[in-house]
């Protein structure tokens, strides 16, 4: 009796402070174990939601964004997908606003742009408008495949350039983000057109944010924002993007590749600011 209870009261002494063999604290052990436990689990929790996140985004959606019927190809049922502003009228090939004839508008023959010609599938209106801040401002980039097929529809008859480039996000914007929304666009086209996407541009000047800055100070850093370091001599290139405004970006990025030589930018855009 004497014995097990000195037995007993050895294990208990045994568990309470070394293990047998190693020599560690047992407290140490468990406290280890605990803190090993709570991490696994946050660790599988940020693993989940991961997947979850993924799936949400890579898995096709099942009813459309803006109707919710049924759909299983594409984020838009085919009754939306006709209803969209599709961009039809006659349209300056420079820069893709409303022309007579289609032909060169007065602000293209007075200051026309770096870039070459212009294909702009959609009028930026509702509800593209807010399909496009869905996908770039909210994480939907799964809306980013159907839109870039509309896009497709609307080059597809266009000139074939040797190359696609996808307008590049300033790095701070892209890790903010997590993808460009105009590779995600360019990538449907470039398959079906089976041309190459290449990223010989950098951004330096993060534009988006300079709100504050005076007019000249914005013009003078959109000048600045684009870098290449490649030789496009006689290249036909076409810029893809998700959305042309005042076309400032566009004709900043132009400019820079024809100052290394591309003979012919175009600027192939999803939507068109009108
Ligand atoms: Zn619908
Ligand atoms: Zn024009």
């Amino acid at each position: 009796m004497r014995c097990s209870t000195f037995k007993f009261n050895g294990l208990m002494r045994s568990h309470e402070h070394r293990h047998p063999e190693s020599g560690i604290e047992i407290a140490a052990i468990f406290k280890a174990k605990g803190i090993i436990k709570e991490r696994l689990s946050k660790a599988e929790t940020k693993l989940s939601n991961f997947i979850l996140n993924f799936l949400n985004n890579c898995a096709p959606p099942c009813s459309c964004v803006l109707c919710a019927a049924s759909c299983k190809s594409s984020a838009l049922c085919p009754a939306c997908l006709e209803k969209l502003p599709f961009l039809n009228a006659e349209l300056c090939p420079q820069c893709a606003l409303p022309s007579n004839d289609s032909g060169l508008c007065g602000a293209c023959l007075s200051h026309p742009p770096a870039f070459d010609f212009s294909y702009a599938a959609l009028i930026y209106a509702p509800p593209i408008t807010e399909l496009i801040i869905a996908a770039k401002f909210s994480g939907q980039w799964s809306l980013l495949p159907t839109l870039g097929q509309l896009l497709l529809q609307r080059v597809q008859a266009a000139p074939k350039p040797d190359f696609i480039l996808p307008m590049p996000l300033h790095p701070s914007r892209l890790a903010e983000r997590g993808y460009n929304q105009a590779f995600e666009l360019a990538k449907p086209i470039a398959l079906q057109l089976q041309r190459p996407i290449q990223f010989c541009l950098e951004r330096k000047i993060n534009t988006e944010h300079q709100a504050r800055l005076s007019q000249t100070e914005r013009h003078k850093n959109m000048r600045l924002a684009f870098y290449t370091q490649h030789n496009l001599a006689g290249k036909h290139i076409a810029i893809v993007d998700d959305v042309m405004t005042s076309g400032s970006s566009l004709h900043a990025a132009a400019k820079c590749l024809k100052q290394a030589g591309a003979a012919r930018v175009d600027a192939w855009v999803l939507a068109r600011a009108l």
